[in-house]
């Protein structure tokens, strides 16, 4: 008898019946439940891969819901990485659905970094999920891909390994390029006020205030008591600029900039990376890219 939710069933009799392989001939099936964490995934497991995301760039990663290619992908997959701590409530239907020799790994859940909570909003309390917006964070989920990775494919292990320590190399050189860019930002004008706190990790990365409308996308938006709690933190503080990210509806913050009469700046890429032609094309070119429009937004130094 199979255990799983009969529209689960249902759902694959129908894709099943036009749509052969997903992934290919290729021994590594992989799954990313987000654009963030395919472009760290495919840092670490090389091109010897076929990694499917479930949320595509520019959508939300918060409010997505599985699509019949996403079921058929994950049927198929060998491993999904995702992020945990709440970003993906749909992950509970993957859950549902996963057959018994599919690993589900939660990165945020796993990784060697230290969790920050929620300050605001429905989920006030909970983890704040955004680590990888710290370059350090990204950094743990790479070691936690990269142990993944070996215990399943072990003959690839020492390739995953030697990957996963340029990347974090990598990382650790981005980290240095962003806060020295962001020394031009006086400490006076560090205040970072956004929509969703997906900053949260970011700023304690590199010294600024942060606060935000609400906590995550997937809960209420814009409510009137978190636009005047907002409203008045904004009268007390008066911040350079205020910013919105690039999933998020756009006239919460431009209400209350207008309100205020503090420029608006963005967006700001959080919970996805744009399409290839974007600004932020892959996890490097996000940071370098927020990191501009802070600088603009809050007076930093001109460069040279
Ligand atoms: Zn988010």
């Amino acid at each position: 008898m199979d255990k799983r939710a009969p529209w689960v069933i249902t759902l694959l009799l129908v894709t099943t019946a036009y749509t052969t392989q997903v992934f290919g001939n290729t021994s590594l099936k992989i799954i990313a439940s987000f654009t963030v964490i395919e472009d760290l995934v495919k840092r670490v497991a090389g091109n010897n891969i076929s990694i499917k995301t479930v949320v595509p760039a520019g959508e939300d990663v918060h409010r997505w819901e599985l699509t019949p290619p996403n079921v058929l992908a994950i049927e198929e997959a060998d491993i999904v990485f995702f992020n945990g701590h709440g970003l993906e409530p749909w992950m509970r239907h993957v859950e549902a659905m996963a057959h018994d020799s599919l690993t589900l790994t939660a990165l945020a859940e796993n990784a060697d970094y230290k969790p920050l909570p929620i300050l605001t909003g429905q989920y006030k309390g909970n983890p704040n999920p955004h680590m990888w917006m710290d370059p350090k964070g990204a950094a743990a989920y790479v070691e936690v891909i990269a142990k993944t990775l070996s215990e399943h494919y072990p003959e690839h292990a020492a390739a995953f390994n030697a990957r996963a320590t340029g990347a974090i190399e990598d990382l650790t050189l981005l980290d240095q390029q962003l806060s020295e860019r962001l020394e031009g930002i006086p400490q006076t004008n560090r205040l970072l006020f956004t929509s969703e706190a997906g900053m949260s990790y970011f700023a304690r990365a590199y010294d600024f205030e942060e606060a935000s409308i609400w906590g995550l996308n997937h809960e209420t938006l814009g409510s009137a008591q978190a636009m005047e709690s907002m409203s008045q933190r904004l009268v007390d503080n008066r911040p350079q600029a205020l910013f919105y990210e690039s999933t998020v509806p756009f006239i919460h913050m431009d209400a209350l900039a207008r309100e205020v009469g503090v420029p608006l700046k963005g967006p700001l890429y959080v919970d996805t990376l744009s399409a290839t032609d974007g600004p932020a094309y892959n996890y490097p070119a996000m940071l370098r890219h927020n990191v501009e429009q802070l600088h603009e937004g809050l007076g930093g130094a001109r460069a040279e």
